[in-house]
């Protein structure tokens, strides 16, 4: 049998305004060629000045997974040709990365598992290749835009625990906000590792790059795929002829992997420090920022505070717009329980699949209003469903006039209340004499004679409150 070793290198784009190099906007989506300048064009005798803010992030990336960051670290060119990269080099870290040895902890199928992070490196992004049927076209906006590359030993052992690990990593970078990490925009890319060996076998075999992998599923289903094809060649007698070090792409209509090219070592690149650039010295204040809270920190904090329930807390930390959601509803000094049900449940029910919570049409101030009402009794639980659902569609519509037009207002009033109640008691008058007597379980016949009454509009606790003081 055989064990699958895989290693992931991930390209992270971090969230800066300009580029890494040069004070060209980093944003996403303009016409192809308007941000860029002779820097990022790599006009001839232009200079690179480093980005102070994407050393920061990735200071704070390296805090976040128990790294050592140097103090020192260099810039080199990494010289290759490509017509999306003018200069014919990228400027990347090579011996001397800014974060090096962190680690990240996983759970896959309750089992917790360390994986190290052998380095983090800053490095510059290439443009873009657009292939059109007749010809090619570069579109530069993206030259120059601040890259975070993060390369995890080889410890993953399963197609899971790549998922888990991009996850987890996924999570710590979006709740650092560092970056987007919008995997759709290519901020957040993969390129997987994989190689198997007999069980048992502690030597590294032959490892094939798949590279450019954005989304869970298609990581998953190329690393599957590539164990699967590897894992034949081996029993068929072919492993020699069949794996070989080289970079693949996975083809997302068929599943499969296919040979882009051989892979490159190091050395073909000819790696030497970038005589543009400085080396790169921290000063300890740098070093010593504080770091936003991580997830795991979140959670634990959630269920100590707020007594959320694991599971719960689980939810609310699944991505970092979700836990700023309930961050700002328990703010506002609301019951923390109501705050986790109308989330989780009434408000995630009604997103269901197709909406994230940063696209909910609810906003936390309005649900916010409604857990309000619910707490002083203006509405009942189940009204206030029905209230939910109506704002949810029509965006516009406030709390309490959703409450008005719909006539979902409960009774709070005494006197109201005190009215019926009377009129049920001497109605009933013989059942009071039997409860007075000890029939204790009459009560609950009172409340719900009181409940038809008010045709669902009382308010429970109000009935509860007054029959409890006239029965004694
Ligand atoms: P390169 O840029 O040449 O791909 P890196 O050192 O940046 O080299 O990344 C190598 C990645 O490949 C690391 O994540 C490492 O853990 C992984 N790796 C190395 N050897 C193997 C192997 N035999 N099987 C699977 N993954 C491997
Ligand atoms: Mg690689
Ligand atoms: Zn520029």
């Amino acid at each position: 049998m055989f064990e699958v070793v895989i290693g992931l290198e991930v390209h992270t784009q971090l969230n800066t305004k300009t580029k890494i190099f040069c004070s060209c906007a980093t944003s996403f989506g303009e016409a192809p060629n308007t941000n860029v300048c002779p820097t990022c064009l790599a006009l001839p005798g232009a200079l690179p000045v480093l980005n102070e803010e994407a050393v920061k992030k990735a200071i704070s990336f390296g805090k976040a997974v128990n790294a050592k960051i140097n103090k020192k670290s260099v810039f080199n060119r990494k010289n290759y040709f490509y017509p999306d990269l003018p200069k014919a080099y990228q400027i990347s870290q090579f011996d001397i990365p800014i974060v090096e040895g962190g680690e990240l902890f996983i759970s896959v199928e309750g089992q917790n598992k360390r994986i190290g992070i052998t380095r983090a490196h800053l490095e510059e992004d290439a443009g873009k290749n657009i292939h059109e049927s007749e010809f090619s076209k570069v579109d530069l906006n993206r030259a120059g835009t601040p890259l975070l590359e993060i390369v995890s030993e080889p410890e993953l052992r399963s197609s899971d625990e790549a998922v888990a690990y991009l996850k987890k990593l996924h999570s710590i970078i979006r709740f650092l906000d560092i970056s987007d990490a919008n995997m759709q925009e290519g901020s957040f890319r993969c390129d997987a590792n994989v190689s198997i060996r007999p069980k048992g076998d502690n030597k590294l075999y032959t490892r094939v790059e798949i590279k450019n992998l954005n989304s869970f599923r298609f990581i998953q289903k190329a690393i599957d795929y590539e164990v699967k094809r590897q894992s034949e060649a081996w029993e068929d007698g072919t492993y020699e002829k069949e794996v070989v070090q080289e970079t693949r792409l996975f083809d997302t209509t068929n599943l499969v992997t296919r040979s882009m090219r051989g892979k490159e070592e190091a050395a073909e690149y000819r790696y030497f420090p970038d005589p543009d650039l400085l080396p790169v010295l921290l000063e300890d204040e740098m070093l010593q920022a504080p770091i936003a809270e991580l997830p795991d920190e979140k959670k634990q904090r959630f269920i100590k505070d707020f007594g959320v329930k694991e599971s719960d807390a689980e939810i609310l930390i699944s991505s970092l717009e979700m836990s700023r959601f309930f961050e700002s509803l328990v703010a506002k000094n609301l019951s923390p329980k109501l705050c986790v049900t109308w989330l989780n449940t009434e408000l995630m029910g009604l997103l269901k699949a197709d909406l994230s919570i940063e696209n909910s049409p609810v906003s936390s101030a309005k649900l916010g209003d409604l857990i309000g009402r619910i707490e002083d009794g203006t509405v009942s639980n189940k009204a206030a469903k029905e209230v939910l659902a109506f704002v949810f569609e029509n965006e516009g519509v406030e709390i309490d006039e959703a409450i008005e037009k719909l006539g979902l207002k409960q009774v709070s009033d005494d006197g109201a209340i005190e009215k019926i109640i009377d009129e049920i008691l001497s109605k009933n008058a013989d059942k009071v004499a039997e409860y007075k007597s000890g029939k204790d379980k009459l009560f609950g016949f009172f409340v719900g004679q009181a409940m038809k009454e008010g045709k669902g509009a009382f308010n429970p606790a109000k009935v509860n409150e007054i029959l409890k003081a006239k029965l004694g």
